[in-house]
């Protein structure tokens, strides 16, 4: 037997499983845009059935024992292939050991929990009700625990959860850093609320044109290198990202006339998330390499592009003249009240709706509650008083009821637990990635005050974007910043920001 021509027929039949696999998942990606962007509402019914078809052939394709067996054998002969090929494989079986770890009676159940619990979740939410939704969610968290069981984990089951979203993140990383933060962060928030020196924000209310603001979203997109012929923009009530490949990327946005920064926070958030999906190695198209490295790193991405660039003086530099050349109502309010304004600090509820400076007391609650339900230290009933009891620890605020406390988010009913941290996982490698950018890049804050992003963006796709799936989380960090998970850059870059914003 010819192993030379063994070994190229097998990965052709990996390239063509894979391809097969990762084509219909794109496909329903499409689906799932259509739905929340032009589908009319008689259409859901359909909709939900032909997902539920497309995500099922995809696993089946994708789990058969047959292509296990092609993956260890290929796995077991990584000398022989190239060093993109052998990461290839190494990512697709580590995906595969994953999806069959559940027993399928397990995956159906649970699949039918999930739409459980986001029914009771929207009607519970409707009418403040947390003793609706308790008995399905103590049903979720029975079940997590069971998943986290099936998975395999070391120390606590909350990491099998964590390491669905960020591969290799422990609660014993994460909980002396969000211990930090919270201490650090909540002393700042103390210390801004207290200031004499609040923003003039009067000026803000009032109605600003949405076709208006729509066109401004385009201009400052196209700008930063969101590449308009490999994707656009459309307007759904959640601004999302979805790819089917990485030369169509699209986004979206929400218009609100009475807020005039939210589509464009919105936007640049959204298309730092596609500046990055759009910069995959073409090499790489239709294997498991172009794809993000996790949740935290894709954050980390939007992130940076909303919050360090988009909100920062010198980006409103150079686009503060622009908006006002877009609105009349502008010409009597100066750079400072529009940079004052876009960056205001108020602690709120609604975690969505965050400043900068609360956002990470919002997700650090979430985290230590999730933890505490799934050890099994805090009973589902006793959420809604921990909830409450936290807002008032962090951010000094009395919930009114649970559908502005513990009600407000949708992750719980889609059992996802263990997402929430890498939200804030996002905020800390971007700041660790800024500290490089900023010695590589010297100039970047004249740069932007000129609207030239093209080396920020360039930096990015070589040290980030194009590394695709290469590398798990800690592994780039550690490439980028030559060193692990740090919380002194993000507390530094909010410390001088904010003590400079509001004269502390
Ligand atoms: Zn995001």
């Amino acid at each position: 037997m010819n192993t030379g021509t063994t070994l190229q027929s097998q990965l052709e039949e990996f390239h063509r499983r894979m391809g097969e696999v990762l084509d219909l998942n794109a496909t329903n990606s499409l689906l799932q845009w259509d739905q929340e962007t032009y589908m009319p509402p008689k259409g859901a019914e359909a909709r939900a059935q032909q997902q539920a078809t497309l995500s099922a052939l995809a696993h089946r394709l994708f789990t058969e024992p047959a292509f296990g067996g092609l993956l260890r054998s290929l796995s077991s002969q990584r000398d022989a292939l190239s060093d993109d090929q052998a990461k290839a494989v190494e990512v697709a079986l580590y995906d595969y050991e994953n999806e069959t770890k559940l027993p399928g009676a397990f995956v159906h159940e649970f699949s039918l929990l999930q739409s459980k619990a986001y029914q009771t979740w929207v009607t519970a939410r409707e009418q403040a009700d947390f003793s609706a939704y308790q008995p399905v969610l103590k049903r979720m968290v029975e079940m997590l625990r069971q998943k986290a069981e099936y998975l395999g984990y070391e120390g606590t089951p909350y990491n099998a959860l964590l390491n669905e979203y960020e591969r290799g993140m422990t609660v014993d990383t994460l909980k002396p850093v969000f211990a930090q933060l919270a201490q650090e962060q909540s002393t700042l928030v103390k210390a801004i609320v207290e200031s004499p020196n609040q923003p003039d924000l009067g000026w803000v209310d009032q109605p600003w044109d949405v076709d208006t603001q729509w066109d401004f979203t385009i201009e400052v997109l196209r700008d930063i290198g969101y590449d308009f012929d490999a994707g656009r923009q459309d307007r759904s009530v959640h601004p999302f990202t979805t790819n089917f490949d990485l030369a169509d990327v699209r986004i979206t946005t929400r218009l609100h006339e009475r807020e005039l920064f939210s589509a464009l926070t919105g936007s640049v958030h959204e298309g730092g998330h596609a500046l990055y999906e759009q910069g995959f190695l073409e090499s790489d198209r239709r294997t498991p390499l172009a794809e993000a490295i996790s949740l935290g790193i894709h954050e980390s991405q939007s992130r940076l592009w909303e919050n360090v660039i988009g909100r920062s003086p010198q980006f409103w530099t150079h686009y503060a003249p622009r908006l006002r050349e877009r609105f009349a109502a502008l010409q009597s309010v100066t750079d400072e009240q529009i940079i004052r304004a876009i960056n205001a600090v108020q602690p709120s509820f609604i975690r969505v709706e965050a400043d900068e400076c609360t956002y990470n007391l919002h997700i650090i609650l979430r985290f230590e509650l999730e933890l505490a339900l799934i050890e099994g230290d805090c009973q589902v009933e006793d959420t809604p008083a921990l909830w409450n009891e936290k807002m008032k620890q962090y951010l000094g605020l009395d919930v009114p009821d649970d559908a502005n406390g513990c009600l407000q988010d949708i992750h719980w009913s889609h059992g996802a637990m263990g997402y929430f941290p890498t939200y804030a996982l996002g905020n800390l490698y971007a700041a660790q990635f800024m500290e490089v950018i900023r010695t590589d890049i010297p100039d970047l804050d004249s740069l932007i005050e000129q609207g030239n992003f093209s080396p920020l963006l360039q930096w990015l796709r070589t040290r980030v974007h194009q590394v695709g799936r290469r590398k798990t989380p800690s592994e780039l960090v550690e490439s980028v910043t030559g060193d692990g998970l740090r919380v002194e850059p993000y507390l530094n870059y909010l410390k001088k920001k904010y003590s400079e914003l509001y004269s502390l």
